[in-house]
């Protein structure tokens, strides 16, 4: 990509490492970025760098929040008893959006993959059983339908199932290997519905 000045190659080459961002897209956004009036430019590269330095794991459930506890921690009206379990904060955002689901969330940050090396103790189980020792009444386990998730949903229940506490699984009428957060809100409802004991 020698046809541009150093500066748009620069741009060019950071854009293109984002996901899903191939050289011909990244060279339209930057071309877009350079059009832009300079405040609006500030304003996305602030949100950006604000957004990087501010948001972390909210402490009781691992989503990303601004806060030591997020949101939906913090509120007294939700159902502690009950954790449903995601795979990362986009799922749990899907679930929030249906606006029926009065729990609250525990987030794994990924699933358990041996074919990636993705491991129990690569993702936060280690944190959710530390939670369930503390009252819990029901944990759903809401990780994708792709192999990947129903291992890691096998896994958490043979972890659990001992404990005493109920277990179950969101219905698999969400479509194998869909990703959650792409699932229209009536058939999330439906899978949460339809979740049964494991
Ligand atoms: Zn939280």
């Amino acid at each position: 990509m020698d046809y541009y000045s150093n500066q748009i190659n620069r741009l060019v080459t950071e854009l293109s490492g984002l996901p899903g961002i191939g050289s011909k897209s990244a060279q339209r956004l930057a071309f877009h970025i350079l059009n832009m009036p300079k405040a609006d430019v500030e304003r996305l590269s602030n949100s950006m760098t604000e957004a990087r330095n501010t948001v972390r794991y909210c402490s009781e459930c691992f989503t990303l929040t601004d806060e030591e506890r997020c949101p939906i921690c913090k509120n007294p009206k939700r159902d502690h008893r009950t954790i449903m379990v995601v795979e990362n904060t986009r799922d749990q955002a899907a679930y929030e959006k249906t606006g029926k689901y009065e729990g609250v969330y525990h987030v794994l940050h990924g699933a358990i993959s041996p074919m990636l090396g993705i491991g129990p103790a690569d993702i936060r189980l280690k944190e959710l059983l530390l939670r369930l020792q503390k009252d819990a009444d029901e944990v759903i386990i809401a990780t994708n339908s792709s192999l990947e998730g129903e291992t890691t949903a096998m896994y958490i229940s043979k972890l659990v199932k001992p404990t005493g506490i109920k277990v179950t699984r969101i219905a698999s009428g969400v479509p194998v290997g869909g990703d959650l957060e792409y699932i229209d809100e009536v058939t999330l409802l439906r899978a949460l519905e339809g979740r049964r004991e494991l």
